[in-house]
């Protein structure tokens, strides 16, 4: 499969989507001029399975890995990762040539490019995404970060990888539940979008959930090219980058109010894209049939679409809202559909109409 390029001028990159990038990581590398000397930092759950072979191709190509081995989870993206890191960083002697090879999910992704964007003030950093989540989301747009008490994706920056590997084979051992929360993203991408792809998911969803291999490689792809082309037009997210958000300011709220515990990000995500869905029927007149069609898609993932919320939890979730990043001089901004693949971005929502939507989320109303 042609690689999907990203084009940033001279911090251009390419992503490779096919079966088996990830036992050529080495000659892959070998085309980037880079440093001797690396490290693939991976979670516990990862490495066991992939490093070998990542570590093999890595040495065959004449480089000198090191692992790292992060505990796996959400928890684990903080800073005394960080700091463990840069401690095995420092003793294996990486210098200002070497680099960092991310071998995981989007937690691996974003905690190892944190350390990749600031050890030595930043070294060259190489991304294999294995989880469906990380290589059509976070493994393209170059944000890095970690987590604080405070709050999630607190500290971070911005550094592009030189070189993304999306193996379709590390599907193979993810487990069901976090495959379907992958899908919740690349649903988004056909919504806010590419309204055609919308409907390829929804006449492809039985090959998708059987992780047919063909399929999901051009489906990746199109998000990748998806997500390259709404970030190549706005790097540093001061517009068309924020349509990227649907369904998130209800998501992240509930993530927090569930403490990061109860749902994904892409269960979450689900949720709030339904919640956005009907919000644009609203504000913005998306026929009720394409809410429907939104909800029942994400419902044939296996997605919850609904949630069952006390007065004090609906109380709390409208705080969370407030207090999310996005928010701007105290208005929370929304992003909605006029129509499927078409959304603007920076809607103001009535407070009336956005109460009346929190508590339609539950599985009755
Ligand atoms: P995400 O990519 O959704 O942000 P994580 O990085 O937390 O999520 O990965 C989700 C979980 O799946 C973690 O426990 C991680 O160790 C595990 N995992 C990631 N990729 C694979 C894989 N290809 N096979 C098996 N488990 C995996
Ligand atoms: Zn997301």
């Amino acid at each position: 499969m042609q690689p999907v390029n990203v084009p940033l001028g001279a911090r251009s990159y390419a992503i490779h989507i096919g079966k088996g990038p990830l036992a050529r990581v080495g000659q892959e590398c070998r085309k980037l001029a880079l440093g001797r000397r690396c490290a693939v930092i991976s979670d516990r759950n990862v490495a066991p399975i992939y490093s070998p072979a990542v570590l093999q191709s890595l040495r065959a190509a004449g480089f000198e890995p090191h692992l790292i081995v992060v505990p796996a989870g959400e928890t684990a993206k903080c800073l005394k990762n960080v700091q463990a890191c840069y401690d095995q960083l420092a003793s294996h002697r990486l210098e200002r040539q070497s680099f960092i090879v991310a071998l995981g999910g989007g937690v691996v992704g974003d905690l190892a490019g944190f350390v990749a964007a600031t050890y030595l003030r930043g070294v060259a950093f190489v991304q294999m995404p294995t989880t469906l989540l990380a290589q059509v989301d976070s493994s393209v747009g170059g944000k890095v970060g970690v987590n604080l008490p405070a709050g999630k994706n607190l500290v971070g920056a911005f550094h592009q990888p030189r070189l993304v590997l999306c193996d379709l084979n590390a599907f193979g051992t993810l487990p069901e539940r976090e495959f379907r929360a992958g899908l919740a993203e690349v649903i988004k991408y056909g919504i806010i979008y590419d309204a055609p792809f919308f409907v390829r998911l929804e006449r492809d969803l039985g090959k998708l959930l059987r992780r047919e291999t063909r399929c999901l490689g051009e489906v990746v792809a199109r998000c990748c090219e998806i997500k390259t082309e709404v970030v190549g037009q706005d790097e540093t997210e001061s517009g068309l980058r924020a349509i990227l958000n649907f369904g998130h300011t209800v998501g992240h709220a509930l993530e927090a109010i569930s403490r990061y515990g109860q749902y994904l990000h892409g269960e979450a995500i689900a949720i709030g894209q339904v919640a956005a869905a009907r919000l644009s029927a609203a504000q913005l007149g998306l026929p009720a049939a394409d809410v429907e069609r939104i909800r029942l898609l994400f419902h044939q993932c296996g997605l919850p679409t609904s949630v069952r919320l006390t007065p004090a939890q609906r109380t709390k979730l409208l705080a969370a809202m407030r207090l999310d990043k996005k928010v701007s001089d105290g208005e929370i901004k929304f992003v909605l559909a006029e129509c499927l693949g078409k959304v603007r971005w920076g809607q103001a929502v009535p407070a009336a109409l956005l109460h009346s939507v929190v508590d339609h989320l539950s599985p009755n109303s």
